[in-house]
């Protein structure tokens, strides 16, 4: 039985860092995210992908527990990204994005996730977001993430999902751009006033701000002594945060400022390696070991 739906991009990504080269690896908002929450959850993606798909890549995640019903395979090529990351790892630096059978997708979800309690609206076009979104029957928790590329092309669009959602989660210079300002607390404050009851904005390798009403949670990064590759660790931080939320039905202030804890740790093990080379990796007690490391790192 589902309980988390996650709806984004499932890619082929290309990526070069410092440390490294890969190319058309599996990648994409809703895998990382999904990947990520099922350490604690069981969650459907809703996404599309081409008949050049590799079949490896849709075992992969099913092994990993994740339903893959609400997969659409189309005529035409999957989704593309390409991008590079130089020393400050914190800004990803996208080559070219290629929408290809996401650029006419029309989401249906299968039966079975529309009941689903927990809803996660991964990086995507917003008009996608809406329709996946419009699908749910009642859920108890809708959380959204996006980026600048749809900041750019659809802010209209963009507005009104913000509006519907409980937790709005982005990176900063994504809050900067959107409300044009370089003061983050600022832009923090202004989404919140949009209807979201908390507003995440995360800042890489600085942590992450939690704005909620009258309330600011400041969370560190993990000092990882490994980076490899960012690519994914805000969608994984994301979906070890609902994953924690669905795992524990709890949604007050306190226990989501635990999810952020649970993120933050499934992002930085995410970010040792390419892909999802690490993430598919670690287990239950690698996660629950880092979040204890958090709470020595925070504590004077
Ligand atoms: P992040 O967690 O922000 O590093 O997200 C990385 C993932 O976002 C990559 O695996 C890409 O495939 C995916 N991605 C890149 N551009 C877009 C886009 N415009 N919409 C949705 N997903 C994207």
């Amino acid at each position: 039985m589902v309980d988390v739906v996650i709806s984004g991009t499932v890619a082929l990504d290309s990526i070069r860092t410092p440390f490294g080269e890969v190319r058309e690896v599996l990648g994409g908002s809703a895998v990382y995210s999904s990947v990520a929450a099922s350490g604690f959850a069981r969650p459907g993606i809703v996404s599309v992908i081409g008949k050049d798909f590799p079949r490896k890549y849709l075992s992969f995640l099913k092994t990993m527990g994740i339903d893959t019903a609400g997969i659409e395979v189309k005529k035409g090529d999957t989704f593309r990204w390409a991008g590079y990351y130089e020393y400050d790892m914190n800004q990803a630096h996208t080559l070219d994005t290629k929408l290809n059978v996401l650029a006419e997708f029309d989401p249906v979800l299968p039966e079975a996730y529309r009941e689903a309690g927990f809803l996660f609206l991964a990086n995507t076009d917003p008009e996608v977001q809406m329709k996946v979104h419009g699908q749910m029957k009642k859920p108890r928790f809708v959380m959204m993430d996006t980026m600048n590329f749809w900041i750019e092309n659809k802010k209209d669009a963009l507005t009104k999902m913000i509006e519907k959602v409980d937790v709005l989660v982005l990176n900063d210079a994504e809050a900067r751009q959107y409300w044009d300002t370089p003061n983050l607390v600022h832009a923090g404050r202004s989404f919140l006033k949009m209807g979201p009851r908390a507003v995440i904005i995360k800042k890489g390798e600085h942590g992450a701000l939690m704005f909620t009403d009258g309330a600011c949670f400041s969370a560190p990064a993990y000092p990882l002594e490994k980076l490899v590759d960012p690519t994914g660790a805000g969608d994984s931080f994301a979906g070890g945060f609902i994953g924690w939320l669905a795992r524990t039905g709890d949604l007050s202030p306190r226990n989501m400022r635990k999810a952020v804890i649970f993120g933050s740790a499934i992002a930085s093990y995410n970010a040792e390696g390419f892909s999802l080379d690490r993430l598919k990796k670690i287990t239950r007690d690698d996660i629950f070991n880092r979040y204890m490391m958090f709470q020595d790192i925070v504590s004077f």
